[in-house]
Formats: structure tokens, C-alpha cells, sequence
């Protein structure tokens, strides 16, 4: 432990409660581990570690884990039987509340985006394990994605009328509720970094994180607003733009505060988002960003995902590349998780040239 005395004879994974937290179901086995990278750490002249929050679970696994632990428990407290959540038909978010919800007793219903909704797309990767969970899913179209609250609140009404409590949570698990997971994961890592007495540094830290929704980044932000860690924040879009991710976290960390009365908690003048490594769209990837995915799994036995944690790294790499120390020197990579969406005949055709 460090010689902060409010981090004294705290357990490793943080605090057992966090002041205003809400209430939480245990889904997730925590802390993560944090890992050196030592080989990508020479090859890039930067000290790289890695939160390894791909390690929450084993199919249960990744960044919506942390989100649906208090969302869920939020479903359990107002009674709910029945989830309804959106996503693409590969959406981690997705597979994660398939299962979770399993875990606890509850149905799910998941209304998934593919091109064309009479053709549904192969049972593989994430969908595969949505089906094996028994969710029941739903495909809509691109068009009706875009009013995908419409649709929501359509399920809603149909499920109740059918005699069921369902409960919505939002695209990605992305909302205020949701972002504790990363408030709490921020506590995590100032427990973790004081116990390698990087706690005084962290000021020189850089978080780098993959943003697809924004609630990984609103929860980190608000957390290390929380936690008293001065360290920095990088946000690399997966889709999107920095205006939007920006917009998105300031919503979500505004609504943090006011929800549940955080006084603390300030919406920060410059939210750092890259978004110049979105390449050629969400979950499409191009040869660049695939090898640097299989130079970190044969340098470190680390498996990144096409979709987000892939984009994130390769956007990571190629920064340090162009203009060393654009980072800072050390650098915390939080591995959002999502390996499922690598195991698909789309992404194993793209990625086969290379291995
Ligand atoms: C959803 C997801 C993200 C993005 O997190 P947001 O909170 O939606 O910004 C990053 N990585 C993986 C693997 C994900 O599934």
C-alpha cells in the first residue's frame, strides 16, 4: 500500500463499498489482474500494462460485465423477470446480458441490427452464445435500429401485456447506472497501482481505452474524479466521432452526478478522444489493424478483438510510432474484453492471409 492514508488497509480490489454506490449484483470475479506487457513495452518504448477486464468471466466476459452488475441488480430491486437490451447481431453487450441474465433467473429479449432482418445472420460468435443462453432474439434492420427506443418501448408493452416485469437497459449497458462498473474498476486500479508504488506517478499515467457507446469512458472519468487519481484519459472511437463520444460522456457523467447526488463529480473541459483510428467503419476492420492484433497475441499471448480492443491498440501503437511520447510514457490498456466477435467466419476470413 502506498503512503496515502485513505488507501490503508483497503482490500485489493478497492473498497468493499464506494460512497453513493449503488446497489450491485456479483457477477464478475474482481479485481482484475493488471499485467506488464514486457515485450510490446520494448517494442514501443513506453512501459504498456494491460487491465485485464477481458478476464471478468470466461463466456460471461469483458467490459458489460462490470455495467450489468448493478443494472441487474437494479432489475432484481424493481422486481423485473425479463431483460430487453439492443445491439448489433455480434454485440458483446448483448451475449453478456444473455447470460448474465441466465445466471439469475431472468429472460431476455435482445432486438439485434443485421442487414437484412429475413436473413438471419450465421449462428456464430457472440450470437451463438446468446442462443445457447435461451435469449430470445429479435433482428431488425438498420432503419429500425435508428428508432430502436420505438422498439423498445414496444417489447416493453408487449411483454407486459403478456404478464411479464421487463426491464430495459440501454444500448451497451450505457448510462448512468451502468458506468459505475468503471467507477469501480478506476478504484480497482488505484489499489493496484499504489501497491506498485505508481500511485504518486499517476499523474504521468495514460488510461487508453476502446469507446463504442461511451460508458466505459463516462464510468473511468467519473471515477478517477472519485478516486482522486490525477491520471489521463484516452478514449479511441470505434465508430462515431470525437464530438460524439464527447457529447455521450458528458450526458452520462452529468446524469452520474445528479442521479446520485455526486458533488464531486464535474463534467472535465477536454474529454481526450481519438477518433482518427475508426478505419473503414464500426466492426469492419482492414489488414493494418488485424496485424497488429496477431503481433500482440504472438508478443504477449494477449487475444484483442477486431471490433473495439484491436482498433484501440492499433491506434495506440501507431501513435507512439508517428510521434513518440504523444502518450506519456506509461500506459494503462484496459482490455474491454470481446474475443467472440473473433471467432466468426467474416473476421477468420480476414484474419487468415496473416496467420
Ligand atoms: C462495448 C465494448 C467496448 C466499448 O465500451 P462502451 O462502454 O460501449 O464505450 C469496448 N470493448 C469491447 C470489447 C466492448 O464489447
Amino acid at each position: 500500500m502506498g503512503s496515502d492514508p485513505a488507501s490503508q488497509g483497503t482490500p485489493p480490489g478497492g473498497p468493499l463499498q464506494l460512497a453513493g454506490e449503488p446497489p450491485r449484483v456479483h457477477l464478475a470475479p474482481l479485481p482484475t489482474p493488471l499485467h506488464h506487457l514486457p515485450r510490446l513495452s520494448e517494442r514501443l518504448g513506453i512501459e504498456v500494462l494491460c487491465k485485464r477486464d477481458d478476464l471478468t468471466g470466461s463466456v460471461l466476459s469483458g467490459n458489460k460485465v462490470r455495467k450489468l452488475e448493478y443494472l441487474l441488480a437494479d432489475a432484481r430491486a424493481v422486481g423485473a423477470d425479463t431483460v430487453v437490451t439492443c445491439g448489433g447481431a455480434q454485440s458483446n453487450h448483448c451475449r453478456a446480458t444473455a447470460l448474465a441474465a441466465a445466471q439469475l433467473g431472468l429472460g431476455c429479449r435482445l432486438l439485434l441490427r443485421t442487414d437484412d432482418p429475413s436473413v438471419p445472420p450465421p449462428l456464430e460468435g457472440n450470437l451463438l452464445l446468446d442462443r445457447v443462453a435461451g435469449a430470445d432474439v429479435r433482428f431488425i434492420s438498420r432503419a429500425d435500429y435508428a428508432r430502436r427506443a420505438e422498439l423498445l418501448a414496444e417489447e416493453v408493452a408487449r411483454l407486459s401485456t403478456a404478464g411479464r416485469v421487463p426491464y430495459v437497459i440501454p444500448e451497451g449497458g450505457s448510462n448512468a447506472l451502468g458506468a459505475w462498473g468503471y467507477v469501480r474498476a478506476v478504484f480497482e486500479l488505484r489499489s493496484q497501482l499504489a501497491a506498485m508504488q505508481w500511485r504518486e506517478t499517476a499523474r504521468d499515467v495514460t488510461i487508453v481505452y476502446a469507446a463504442g457507446s461511451g460508458g466505459t469512458g463516462a464510468g473511468l472519468i467519473a471515477g478517477a474524479a472519485l478516486a482522486d487519481l490525477e491520471a489521463r484519459f484516452v478514449g479511441f472511437a470505434v465508430c462515431d466521432d470525437a464530438a460524439y463520444f464527447q457529447r455521450e460522456i458528458a450526458r452520462i457523467l452529468a446524469e452520474l452526478a445528479e442521479r446520485f447526488a455526486l458533488s464531486r463529480l464535474q463534467v472535465p473541459r477536454e474529454i481526450e478522444i481519438v477518433d482518427e483510428f475508426v478505419g473503414v467503419g464500426y466492426a469492419k476492420t482492414r489488414p493494418e489493424e488485424l496485424r497488429t492484433l496477431v503481433a500482440v497475441a504472438r508478443a504477449e499471448g494477449l487475444v484483442l478483438d477486431p471490433v473495439y480492443t484491436g482498433k484501440a491498440m492499433h491506434g495506440l501503437c501507431e501513435l507512439q510510432r508517428r510521434t513518440p511520447g504523444c502518450l506519456g510514457t506509461r500506459v494503462i490498456f484496459v482490455h474491454t474484453g470481446g474475443v467472440f466477435g473473433l471467432l466468426t467466419a467474416e473476421h477468420a476470413g480476414s484474419l487468415a492471409p496473416l496467420v
